[in-house]
């Protein structure tokens, strides 16, 4: 972790309060880099209402890891309003109860570590104090854990592990860079999800693999469901992993 940034216990005060009285306030949303993983599209897309295709269309921009050839998803940056958030408004977010699992944790960073031999996952925080963010020094009395808790991050944590888990997976097993085709199967299967079920249920895509069909029903009309598929899709396709349809 960086000079500026300060490491932080689970029981440690947070001394931090975010509020809408602060001169900062949306400051955050704006100038924005932010990468999304697949849960954030998924949650962003329904609660607009609309498909992933539209969704990654008229608010993301798509570009490939140069050395991993991965793709990696952000907001569509608009110079004509200062690289904001195409979602923020005077009043604060438009998709507060579905933004993204970045957007709960500033100004936390989480790493993981996870270990070889049983898999679990150790977490380190850390606080980032960038000058524009004045919520800083304020004593709430509240620990990281509870902040944490109150951000409601925890399945968002869950999802970016998964999807960490995967990257390294492709780390080990084809370390260079992914081919065009493998590429647009690893958007196709984790982030382009309505598509993805458009090709299974219409086009055959899966034809070669025999699914159970309770689990056909299940991803026909469960996006989390599916997500969850495609990750087990990609796994399969890419690096030859035995899919085990949930069991
Ligand atoms: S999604 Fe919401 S919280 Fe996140 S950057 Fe955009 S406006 Fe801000
Ligand atoms: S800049 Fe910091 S205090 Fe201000 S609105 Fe954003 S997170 Fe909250």
């Amino acid at each position: 972790m960086t000079e500026d940034m300060i490491p932080m216990n689970p029981e440690d005060l947070m001394n931090f309060n975010c509020n809408f009285e602060n001169v900062c306030f949306n400051d955050c949303c704006r100038d924005l880099n932010q990468a999304l993983i697949p849960y954030d599209v998924l949650r962003l897309k329904n609660n607009l209402g609309i498909s992933s295709q539209v969704f990654l269309k008229t608010y993301t921009s798509l570009h490939y890891g140069p050395e991993s050839g991965l793709p990696v998803i952000e907001f569509k940056p608009n110079p004509d309003t200062g690289y904001e958030c195409p979602f923020v408004t005077p009043k604060g977010c438009l998709v507060y109860e579905d933004r993204p699992g970045s957007c709960r944790m500033y100004p936390l960073a989480r790493a993981i570590a996870r270990s070889r031999e049983t898999g679990e996952i150790t977490q380190y925080f850390a606080l980032i104090e960038e000058p524009h963010c004045k919520g800083f020094g304020k004593k709430t009395g509240q620990t990281v854990k509870e902040w944490l808790k109150g951000q409601d991050v925890d399945r968002h944590n869950k999802e970016n592990d998964k999807l960490m888990e995967l990257i390294s997976l492709k780390n080990q097993i084809l370390p260079g860079k992914l081919e065009g085709a493998q590429s647009d199967q690893f958007y196709l299967g984790l982030y382009d999800v309505d598509a993805f079920r458009e090709q299974i249920f219409e086009e055959n895509l899966l034809d070669k693999i025999n699914l159970p069909e309770n689990l056909l029903n299940k991803i026909k009309k469960d996006d989390e469901a599916l997500l969850n598929f495609g990750i087990d899709w990609v796994k399969f396709m890419l690096f030859g992993v035995k899919m085990t349809f949930g069991e």
